[in-house]
């Protein structure tokens, strides 16, 4: 089997047949959701209808699709930030979304490209959306259907026309233009998944300063692959061309099937990628949080923690640390059982997030204790912090269950020569006494030059 084929074979990005017909209507309107149904019915399409946000991400995971219609408002959510969710799924990654704009604005269509849309349509233009979607369909393979989005630069007219039209045959997605200043704008704001450029540009930049740009980009954008279609037949050229960071390139005159077949393996590459780099945020995610809370979990706060002590050391400001342990959790456990021992956990650990601010961590630590790291936080804020917290978990409320924490406090102040270990043990210890001085309440501990007080409940 060729390395072409064998990427083709894989199922991770390209589309089914039997889901290349079932379209995908994200639309909160009735009449809307019917005027769609129809023009798609009329195409022979298997249509299904949600009226918001989490309905089309339930959908999308548990079912194949072949094309996504988009409404610009939702009742959940912004048209916008869906089709960056769906972007980000490997289910939707790589399928025509198409978004339906109801605003005349140009900035509404151009935050729906910056978020992933394939093509922006106003509502009222019925009669364009059904030529694309002829389109769209007449380009649909039998068997396998790769969808790539292209940014394509050539200056020379009649050439680029054909080029275009040779690679929109098969199903591709290409935007055209004449100049690298351009095209380097578009670039920025689409989700394209290949740069075809001529190098032999004599705009104000060539395909090399262009090609330079583009690799200085930061994240994905830096990372489309480049096939860059060169006149010159000299072996060191082509070599020095690839060492520039082009993926591949073409010799002029372009045979059409070379072309489709070097195109088609980049395609397929940066699909590859994308699958990946979701794949690795995943685990990234999973590695760092706890499964049931969602809360940072004890790894992330083992990495985390000494180096939020020392930027606080740096700086000179305060930090404080609060070890929170709920009170008697093993008679819930015995009395309500486990799973009601577990929303309770969860409910927690919402409380304690709701209380958080961006620059505090808050990690389950393990069973059901908790850590808080409250970054410039002094000793009488951390207190009046603390006793939010004992008060809010003291009135929650599940199925009439007493739910208390204990919470040991303890305060890193500036110029104070502590670490992380010393502060944990400190908060550690203060929990313990918060337990044998009869629990619901909070305790401070000294350790070195940690300064406390004393503040009973
Ligand atoms: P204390 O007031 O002294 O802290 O008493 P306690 O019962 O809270 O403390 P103990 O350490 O004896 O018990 C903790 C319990 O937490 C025991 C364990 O079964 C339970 N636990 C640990 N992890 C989980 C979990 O993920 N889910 C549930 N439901 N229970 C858990
Ligand atoms: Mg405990
Ligand atoms: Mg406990």
């Amino acid at each position: 089997m060729s390395k072409l084929s064998a990427i083709n074979g894989m199922q991770l990005f390209t589309t089914e047949t039997q889901s290349h017909r079932r379209a995908l209507v994200i639309e909160p309107t009735l009449l809307c959701q019917g005027i769609y149904s129809q023009v798609l019915k009329g195409l022979n399409f298997e249509v299904e209808i949600v009226s918001n946000g989490h309905d089309a991400l339930q959908r999308i995971k548990s079912e194949a699709f072949g094309l996504i219609f988009l409404a610009m408002d939702l009742p959940d959510t912004e048209g916008s930030s869906l089709c960056a969710k769906l972007r980000a799924l490997p289910q939707s990654m790589n399928i025509p979304i198409v978004m339906l704009n109801s605003d005349e604005s140009d900035m509404s269509s151009q935050k729906a490209l910056v978020s992933g849309a394939t093509e922006v349509f106003h509502t009222s233009e019925l009669k364009e959306l059904s030529t694309y979607l002829e389109h769209f369909i007449s380009h649909m393979g039998t068997d396998q259907f790769v969808y790539g989005k292209i940014l394509y630069i050539e200056e020379q007219l009649p050439e680029a026309m054909s080029t275009q039209q040779l690679l929109e045959n098969e199903g591709y997605e290409v935007k055209h233009f004449t100049n690298a200043d351009d095209a380097y704008n578009e670039l920025l704001a689409g989700h394209y998944d290949l740069i075809l450029t001529n190098i032999m540009l004599r705009g104000k930049k060539t395909g090399y300063t262009f090609i330079r740009e583009v690799q200085k980009l930061s994240g994905r954008l830096s990372e489309i692959p480049i096939l860059a279609i060169s006149a010159i037949n000299n072996i060191q050229r082509k070599i020095e061309l690839l060492n520039s960071g082009v993926s591949d390139y073409i010799q002029k005159p372009v045979l059409d099937e070379e072309l489709l077949a070097r195109v088609q393996n980049l395609v397929n590459m940066r699909h590859l990628l994308d699958q990946v780099e979701h794949q690795r945020t995943e685990m990234r995610e999973l590695a760092m949080h706890d499964q049931l809370t969602k809360l940072y979990n004890r790894h992330f706060l083992m990495d985390i923690g000494p180096k939020k002590i020392q930027e606080a050391q740096r700086h000179n400001v305060p930090i404080s640390f609060f070890m929170i342990d709920l009170d008697y959790f093993k008679e819930i456990n015995d009395s309500f059982g486990h799973a009601m021992g577990d929303q309770v956990l969860k409910k927690v650990a919402l409380t304690l997030s709701e209380l958080c601010r961006v620059e505090d961590l808050c990690a389950r630590f393990g069973g059901e204790e908790f850590v808080m790291m409250l970054s410039h936080c002094d000793h009488n804020n951390a207190m009046n912090k603390a006793e939010l917290i004992r008060e809010a978990i003291a009135v929650m409320e599940i199925e009439n269950i007493n739910i208390t924490a204990s919470i040991g406090v303890a305060t890193l102040e500036p110029n104070a020569d502590a670490d992380f270990d010393s502060l944990f043990a400190a908060a550690d210890k203060a929990v313990y006494m918060a337990k044998e001085m009869g629990r619901n309440r909070i305790e401070v501990e000294r350790t070195g030059k940690i300064i406390n007080s004393l503040k009973k409940v």
